[in-house]
């Protein structure tokens, strides 16, 4: 029997607020542990939570860039658990009425996927484990809570089971990170923990429309580990199904060290949350002008930019182009679009120079000399890029020294140099010829035509 997979995705994803979102407390990733707390997010007794606004708005404007429906009254509930990251004893959250519902997300492919819902919410705090292997809490001898965290507003994408591959997952979440990191609502960025996300995964029959018993995979931190671990978990499926057995329902916590994923817990052990509403804070109700607002605040969004070049360029380039955030500087560099396109991806990408340090006409003029340049010449033109006043001319020139009218003086240069190894080669020592080329291409840089560097140095030595 032929399998499909069925993949949904809920990413979480800190906002880049100034403060947390129900007290004052400054938000610093990196600040020393414990600092950046107060009565309210250390839920003293008495104290209440506000409402951080700009939050609201941040998430108001993810959800029309997810062709989202923004609600005209949402909900704050209590989710409750009992866990050391947690001082309430319970996380602020939005349950049955979130803010934003039934949106939708197309990717390059065509396809798009349904967004069920984005919701805001608090962060719990850090649980740092100490002792034992790498940080985790197997093995840990013991755990220190960091509450700097604690409080830090998130929002909840939840998707539909749209997906249909772990490629498929992959690039959607590409593209949905650097949506929100040009939204400038957060960083986005894994190693930092402001975009982490879980994936469930299920497979059934091909042609089938049946949603199968799905497991959870935890703990991804890069797109790559979630589709080798979406692959891992699909083929453990179709295994158990093809041996007559059941999948179970489980949480998987995903290992990228040693690529295996052991179960968390089983549904037997699956939470209640005893979800109640919030009651120390008034329901949610976003003015329809501030929505409005915030709609007509949306720039032309990375789905669209890739839609637009794919016409120019083929899809995986356009693509690879938006979602690396180079397109900007693409659309600027003058030049074939082809090469330009490819150039950036490879041999610019490489350097890791900011696109926004770069003038994209000088980009323009030296990757249009591509060819006549060398290699390493060339290289260490493009790693110049993001200099102050980088000129691609002093490149060129340095990289064409092809005129005997340039090379010739720097001929005489060496050897007036080196008069011994002159009388030694004149005295049938001919190996020595290569010793005078290592020379002239030192003094240029290796940007000398080898070839007429030879020829210009017999002749030279002839005398
Ligand atoms: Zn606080």
């Amino acid at each position: 029997m032929k399998w499909a997979p069925v993949i949904g995705l809920e990413i979480h994803i800190h906002l880049k607020t100034k403060t947390k979102m129900f007290c004052r407390c400054e938000l610093e990733y990196g600040a020393e542990e414990n600092s950046r707390t107060c009565p309210v997010c250390l839920a003293h007794p008495g104290t209440l939570p506000v409402p951080n606004a700009r939050a609201i708005e941040m998430t108001i404007l993810l959800g029309h860039a997810l062709q989202c429906e923004v609600v005209e009254r949402s909900v704050f509930h209590r989710k409750h658990y009992f866990y050391p990251d947690l001082p309430k004893g319970y996380q602020i959250s939005q349950y049955d009425q979130p803010l934003c519902v039934n949106g939708r997300f197309a990717l390059a492919d065509g396809s798009e996927v349904g967004i069920t819902r984005a919701h805001l919410e608090e962060d719990a705090a850090k649980n740092v484990h100490m002792g034992g292997s790498g940080g985790r809490i197997a093995g840990a001898d013991r755990t220190l809570v960091d509450y700097n965290r604690a409080g830090t507003p998130l929002v909840e994408i939840v998707t539909e089971p749209d997906l249909r591959s772990s490629e498929q997952a992959k690039r959607f979440l590409q593209l949905l990170r650097q949506t929100v990191v040009e939204l400038g609502i957060s960083d986005a960025e894994m190693e930092k923990g402001s975009l982490r996300f879980d994936v469930n995964v299920s497979i059934r029959p091909e042609g089938s429309d049946e949603l199968r018993t799905r497991t959870e995979l935890k703990n991804m931190n890069s797109f790559n580990f979630a589709a080798k671990g979406i692959e891992r978990e699909i083929k453990r499926q179709i295994g158990i199904y093809e041996s007559g057995g059941e999948v179970e329902q489980e949480t998987l916590h995903f290992d990228p060290g040693n690529e295996s994923a052991p179960p968390l817990r089983s549904k037997e052990e699956a939470q209640d949350y005893r979800y109640l509403p919030e009651p120390d804070l008034v329901p949610l109700v976003p003015g329809r002008e501030l929505v409005e607002r915030l709609r007509g605040e949306l720039p032309e969004l990375p789905g669209a930019r890739i839609a637009r070049l794919a016409d120019e360029l083929d899809t995986d380039l356009a693509e690879g182009l938006v979602t690396s955030g180079r397109d900007r500087l693409f659309e600027q560099v003058p030049g074939e679009r082809r090469a330009v396109a490819n150039v950036l991806m490879n041999q610019w990408a490489a350097t890791g120079v900011d696109p926004a340090a770069v003038d994209a006409d000088e980009l323009g003029k030296l990757i249009e000399a591509r060819d006549r340049i060398p290699r390493a010449a060339f290289t260490e033109a493009l790693e110049a890029t993001g200099e102050p006043g980088f000129e691609a001319e002093r490149y060129l020139a340095d990289g064409q020294i092809e005129a005997t009218a340039d090379l010739e003086p720097l001929v005489e240069h060496v050897l007036a140099a080196n008069p011994s190894q002159v009388d030694d080669y004149r005295g049938g020592k001919e190996g020595l010829l290569g010793f005078f080329v290592g020379q002239v291409m030192k003094e240029t840089g290796g940007r000398a035509n080898p070839k007429l560097v030879n020829e210009l140095l017999r002749e030279k030595l002839k005398a």
